[in-house]
């Protein structure tokens, strides 16, 4: 049985690929295609050699006219065969295997595989793969909502000036950007359907909230040193690369060139201008790592910092004698300084901390401390070689 599915798959595959003949050239010209690479491997395989035992003549390579003939009817059948021939689980089997690229130029190639192709589970494997670091909170799927909205309440009033009902969404060139697009290129997707959210991800053409680890740091600006600040973002597949929209008052500031390990998914659901009311103050000791918001003035939105408590001064650090978890003062050091920076340590009341600070020192707000080991392991990374003053 196994053999005589093995068989029948490379049989059609080989039939002179009527159904590549039916993809447009434009589609052909992609050789990066994981859908070729499928196909390529297919053909490199054993199962596929089966199918040419089926096509070879004779052994001595003579064919007679009969023969001929019967091997060519038979090729005007196979030729007749296409992949939509194919029974439901392989034919899905395949879809699966695609790649983001190959299920979006198979999606061009007529309006059965468009329909095939744009189904939601489908896509929703590909944007996890490579979007799920960003789907962790509800930050990402917010702002995708409100794009919904925002293109639907669009197209609607495309619809009464008579621009039509669908939002377009390129397809077959998707990832390559200038470049003029037929009709025949054009798909309307449904602008809540997941494969519109993905293509709008790697266009670049969707921002989403994330925070970004040592803003602007790589430029020289060393005073975000161990931050993490909320900004807009926005991809670039060129680079594999982030461009980010910094929220500052008045003065919206762009970093560019954002490598994907500097950036995460806001840790908790709270407004970069909206106090995070601290839920581990009794239970912050010495040596545990914590992010704290800390803002220049009131006018500025909070950036997360990170930091690990220390020991009170009256206290050696010695942990068999160390009662410092008992007191109501909590030290919190910002190691990246040195021992004499005014930026080195703050303390605060736990039991009763909201937000202390002034003008010059800036405002220190919520505090979260850090549980997962990967976090910890993350804001280490960023660790200056040297401390700074
Ligand atoms: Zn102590």
């Amino acid at each position: 049985m196994l053999f005589f599915l093995l068989s029948c798959f490379s049989f059609i595959l080989l039939s002179k690929f009527s159904f590549f003949k039916t993809i447009p050239i434009w589609n052909l010209e992609m050789a990066s295609f994981s859908f070729q690479f499928f196909f390529n491997h297919l053909l490199t395989t054993s199962m596929i050699s089966l199918s040419f035992c089926h096509l070879n003549p004779t052994k001595n390579g003579h064919v007679t006219a009969s023969k001929a003939q019967a091997l060519d009817s038979k090729k005007r059948k196979e030729d007749d065969v296409c992949l939509l021939d194919l029974p439901d689980l392989p034919l899905e089997c395949i879809l699966e295997n695609l790649s983001p690229a190959g299920l979006a130029s198979m999606s061009g190639v007529c309006r059965s595989l468009r329909v095939m192709c744009t189904q939601d589970h489908l896509w929703v494997r590909h944007l996890n793969q490579k979007w799920g670091k960003f789907l962790m909170g509800d930050a990402m799927f917010k702002e995708w909502q409100t794009n919904i909205d925002t293109k639907k309440k669009q197209t609607l009033l495309d619809s009464s000036n008579g621009k039509g009902y669908f939002g377009n969404v390129t397809t077959g060139f998707w990832w390559k950007k200038n470049v003029k697009l037929d009709n025949t290129s054009i798909c309307c997707l449904p602008v809540d359907s997941i494969m519109s959210w993905y293509l709008s991800l790697e266009r670049g053409e969707f921002s989403f909230p994330a925070q970004v680890y040592n803003r602007e740091v790589i430029n020289g600006n060393i005073g975000f040193l161990l931050s993490c600040y909320d900004a807009k973002v926005s991809y670039d597949s060129h680079t594999d690369s982030f461009m980010a929209r910094y929220s500052s008052q008045g003065r919206p500031t762009i970093e560019e060139n954002i490598k994907w390990e500097r950036l995460r998914s806001p840790a908790v659901d709270v407004s970069p201008y909206d106090l995070h009311v601290s839920d581990c103050l009794t239970d912050l000791k010495p040596g545990d790592h914590f992010e704290i918001q800390w803002r220049k003035s009131k006018e500025f939105p909070y950036g997360w910092w990170y930091g690990v408590v220390g020991h009170l001064e009256s206290c050696d650090g010695n942990k068999l004698y160390c009662q410092c978890h008992h007191s109501d003062s909590v030290i919190l050091e910002f190691r990246q300084y040195g021992l004499g920076s005014r930026w080195r340590e703050v303390t605060i009341d736990r039991r009763d901390h909201r937000e202390v600070g002034n003008e010059v020192d800036g405002f220190y707000a919520g505090i979260r401390k850090l549980y997962d080991e990967k976090e910890i392991m993350t804001w280490k990374g960023f660790s200056p070689a040297q401390r700074l003053e």
